[in-house]
Formats: C-alpha cells, structure tokens, sequence
C-alpha cells in the first residue's frame, strides 16, 4: 500500500531520515517507535507529500507521490498530526466536516457520515458544537479522528494520537483505537514511544534511530532476535513491558 525506496530527508546538514527502503502492506496496523528525534513524523510528513524527499520516491497504492500528484493523493490519506491539529476557532462538527465541505459534499451526506463516526470513536454528538478549548483532552483526538476518518480514506496516519493523555483516558482511547482499526481494516500507520501501545495496536513495530530503521517485526522478534543492542536497550527501557 505504502512504498518508500531510497528515501532520505535532509535539512541542510541535518539529517532527519537517512537513505529509508520500507513498505507498509494493506490492512496492517504498522507501529514506528524510537526516541525522540528519531526520524517518526518525518515519514509521516513524506507519506502524506507534506514534505518532498530530499532522495528517492514514495508511492501510496502504486500511485507515484510527486508535487502535481500529491493533492490527490492526499485525499486518500486520513492524518493526525502530532498535536491533534484542530482549528481553535472552529466547532467539532466545522473541524471534522472541513474538507468534506471544501470538496462540496452535501450537508445531508456528510451529516450521516459524522453521526457514524461519532459513534465509531464514541464521541457525543450533542458536544459537537463545542470549540476545541471546550472539550477534553482525549474528546479532541477523538474529534482529530473522526476528520481523518471523513473522507474514509484507505490509509490512516497516527502521529501520537495518544500522546497527551493521562493514563485512564488513554487506555481507554487505545481500546477504541484497537477496536476502530479492527472494524475498518484500515492500512493504519501508527507513531508511538511507548512499546506496550505499539504491541496493542500494532501488527508489525518499526524501531528508529537517529534517523534509521534499525529493525522491523513483531514485538517476539524484537525480544528474541534483537537486531542490535539498542534494541534490547531500547525494550529495557520501557517499563512494564515484561508484563506483555
Ligand atoms: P520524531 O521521531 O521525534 O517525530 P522528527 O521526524 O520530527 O522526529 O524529526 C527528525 C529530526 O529532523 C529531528 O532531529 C528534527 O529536529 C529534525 N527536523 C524535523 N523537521 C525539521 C525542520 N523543518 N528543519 C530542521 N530540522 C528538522
Ligand atoms: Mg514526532
């Protein structure tokens, strides 16, 4: 579904993906984890043509990712960014609906569409009429979800979706999260630092540093079969996860 070949990413002399080959196959809920700084959003932003490689090609569904391609190839895409991205100054329904309403959906058709999702995400419609300010922490990234979801696009893009949250909101977001890409069968590419959350949701991990992939599987693979001692000390280093 998704192909990156030969891609690197540079600004200036710093390097933020080195020369990348991965693929991200259809259906599959994939993890990107690592410490901070490692490289995850920047696949997440060459993925969605946010960004251009500074090397080699992406293609999303054997469709190559070039600026003229790139707008439509988005519409595809549904994204979360890093810090949920909703507009301050719009309602949930106005964040949700806004390309829905920019590619001249009728109310009426995109109206069903949010009362489902609104029940997919479990969010209360009758909140939707409130600004972002006004709704919880994890009530936004519901919402942030929802207007991924819109568009029922093939590819979902998670970057921290559950970053903010305190721990009983966000195992709770995580059990819907599991439930929503179960149901869906979505292609769902997730950005985590926490190695318990990547095991629960995911099918397959992806473990960064400094701007490579050092190993990609299962979370057994990566305990049995380390690729390199950061790993071991990469899984070390989360707590609790002996308990997986
Ligand atoms: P993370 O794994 O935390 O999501 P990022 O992919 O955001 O990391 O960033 C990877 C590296 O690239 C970091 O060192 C970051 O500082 C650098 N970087 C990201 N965006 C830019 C930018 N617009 N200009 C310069 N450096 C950047
Ligand atoms: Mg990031």
């Amino acid at each position: 579904m998704i192909s990156l070949s030969g891609v690197s990413k540079r600004y200036g002399d710093q390097v933020a993906l080195e020369t990348t080959d991965i693929n991200f196959e259809t259906g599959i809920t994939s993890a990107l984890i690592g410490p901070s700084g490692c490289g995850k959003s920047t696949i997440l932003r060459l993925t969605m043509g946010l960004i251009p490689p500074t090397t080699g090609s992406i293609k999303i569904a054997d469709e190559l990712m070039t600026p003229t391609t790139a707008i439509k190839l988005r519409q595809k895409i549904g994204y979360v960014n890093q810090d949920g991205g909703l507009f301050p100054h719009l309602t949930a329904e106005r964040n949700a609906t806004l390309m829905a309403r920019y590619l001249g959906q009728t109310e009426t058709s995109f109206r069903l569409r949010l009362v489902e999702l609104a029940q997919l995400v479990r969010f209360p419609v009758d909140l939707l009429a409130r600004y972002p300010l006004e709704l919880s922490g994890g009530q936004r990234q519901r919402v942030g979800i929802m207007r991924a979801l819109m568009l029922d696009p093939e590819l979902l893009l998670l970057d921290e979706p559950m970053g903010a949250l305190d721990p009983l909101v966000r195992a709770g977001l995580q059990d819907d999260l599991k439930s929503i890409c179960a149901k869906l069968g979505k292609t769902v590419i997730l950005v985590t630092h926490d190695m318990a959350e990547a095991a629960y949701l995911a099918q397959t991990i992806v473990i960064l540093n400094q701007g490579a992939v050092v190993q990609n599987g299962t979370l057994e693979d990566l305990k049995s079969m380390p690729a390199s001692t950061f790993v071991t000390e990469f899984l070390h280093s989360q707590r609790g996860l002996d308990l997986l």
